[in-house]
């Protein structure tokens, strides 16, 4: 019975793991991504079903594999549960917190199950035994450290801690101290696999991820959430080896290199150093500067802005993280339907860390049925934006920052921006004069053709449009 259930639950794995893939291939397209989801879902539930049917069959008349059984059982539904109503109340807004938490939870489950390969005797002798114990100590380390990492990324994301970095003194002499001990820890254990050394590096392990992303400022978070993406893969694949499941293995495998290649892909387009960003910040020094005043502003109110727009022939739109919060894309979309009604070249200009998550403004934007093909990536618009009449910064602040690219001192000095200041005319809409994610003033609210539209964004779209249907065409 368990030598069948074990070969059908292998054949299932193979077929959920080919799944996994597809999905991924499917998700890197906008046509291709529901398809990708699918994929995903389908995957999912032939992981689950076999790997609770293999534990049934194991658990057949055995007490203590009974109790697993029930264990499994009541932990899928109530993980599945809770899953479901955080999954549907969640906010757009909210989603990179959320997948920070979730992150946390797998780096947890790291932790647990090498701590449960400690202390439950596997009866391994030689060099299996050592590979065993290898296995335990990487496995919580690579936990403990996503875990952590995973809580400051949460706290900070959702402000309920500053996202300025944490800058110790000889911060990059403990990051890299702590992996020297780690190592050395490693043979230790190995030779000699005493409890004591497992606690020693649970508390690094901790110690080192909750560090590494306390160190690492606002502007470069969303880096770090796909970086603690991939060490939560590489977790996964860790549980996997001490659990013996292959999926567990293929799947954290390919969220761990996926991960890690999507955070280099962000380093590049951001000029950030890869390996910097990696190891927590490694070599940024504290910046200085980026608070200092640039002088008075100009304000604007939705009934200029309709004059402006009504007499404009280009005008290019670059939403930010305001504009999520706002929930305004959908008068957004009005907005544009109405200019190009009259005969306006409209288009949208999308930073790739806009908002709190990649591709957040992109899902926005096709939320509300913004034709694709009018919404373009940074570098495509970047050049045009010189030749454009007028720029709407809806929401946007650390994105379209010229200190990025003109302040060498600026806490976010060469990550790409969209150069908005390049237009004609540049109208900001947001509340106030306050700083964006990264914590850095912005020079362009202060610039000769940039004008303020104070105010919640959608009503100010929504004004817009009220005075736009009584211009004459
Ligand atoms: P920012 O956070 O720089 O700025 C958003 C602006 O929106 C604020 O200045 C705020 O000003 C304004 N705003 C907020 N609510 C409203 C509202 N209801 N109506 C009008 N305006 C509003 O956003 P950006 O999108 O420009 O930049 C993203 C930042 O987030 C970058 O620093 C990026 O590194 C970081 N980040 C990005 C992630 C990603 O993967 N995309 C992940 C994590 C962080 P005010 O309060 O005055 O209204």
């Amino acid at each position: 019975m368990i030598a069948v259930a074990g070969a059908v639950a292998g054949a299932a794995y193979v077929v959920a793991a080919l799944l996994f893939i597809l999905s991924l291939a499917g998700l890197s397209k906008h046509e291709t991504s529901r398809r990708g989801v699918t994929f995903g879902i389908v995957g999912m539930i032939i992981a689950l079903v076999a790997t609770v049917w293999l534990t049934a069959a194991g658990a057949w008349g055995t007490p203590s594999g009974t109790t697993g059984l029930i264990l499994l059982v009541a932990a899928v539904v109530v993980g599945g549960a809770i899953g479901l109503w955080r999954a549907r109340v969640v906010e757009m807004t909210g989603m990179p917190e959320l997948i920070a938490l979730l992150h946390s939870f797998v780096g947890l489950a790291a932790v647990l199950v090498g701590w449960n390969g400690a202390l439950y005797d596997a009866g391994l002798d030689g060099a299996l035994a050592d590979i065993h114990h290898a296995e335990v100590f990487i496995g919580v380390f690579i936990g403990g450290v996503t875990f952590t990492g995973s809580i400051v990324a949460f706290l900070k994301l959702s402000a309920r801690i500053s996202s300025r970095p944490l800058m110790l003194p000889g911060k990059n002499a403990l990051n890299v101290g702590a992996l020297v001990v780690f190592v050395a820890l490693t043979v230790w254990y190995v030779l000699t696999p005493e409890l004591w050394l497992l606690v020693l590096v649970t508390v690094l392990a901790l110690a080192l991820g909750w560090h590494l992303v306390a160190s690492i400022g606002g502007g470069d978070m969303p880096v770090v959430v796909s970086m603690l993406n991939s060490y939560s893969g590489w977790a996964a694949a860790a549980a996997g080896f001490l659990l013996n499941n292959d999926l567990l293995i293929v799947t954290g495998a390919l969220v761990g290199s996926s991960g890690a290649y999507l955070s280099y892909i962000m380093c590049k387009a951001m000029n950030r150093s890869f390996l910097s960003v990696i190891a927590g910040g490694f070599g940024i020094e504290a910046p200085k500067g980026g608070d200092e005043e640039h002088g008075e502003h100009r304000e604007i109110d939705a009934a200029g802005a309709a004059d402006l727009l009504a007499g404009a022939g280009s005008v290019v739109i670059t939403p930010g993280y305001g504009m999520a919060v706002a929930q305004a894309q959908h008068g957004v979309a009005d907005l544009v339907q109405k200019l190009r009604e009259r005969g306006v070249d409209v288009r949208f200009g999308i930073h790739p860390v806009a908002g709190r998550l990649p591709g957040h403004m992109n899902v926005l934007l096709a939320e509300a049925k913004v034709p694709y093909d009018i919404v373009l990536e940074m570098d495509e618009i970047n050049d045009d934006l010189a030749h454009t009449d007028v720029v709407l910064v809806i929401g946007a602040n650390d994105t379209v920052n010229p200190a990025a690219a003109e302040d060498p001192t600026s806490p976010i000095a060469g990550m790409p921006v969209l150069r908005v200041w390049e237009a004609s005319n540049v109208i900001v809409f947001k509340r106030s004069m306050a700083s964006g994610y990264a914590g850095v003033a912005n020079p362009l609210f202060f610039r000769e053709n940039t004008q303020m539209l104070f105010g919640d964004a959608k009503d100010k779209v929504d004004e817009i449009l009220m005075q736009l249907s009584r211009i004459a065409v």
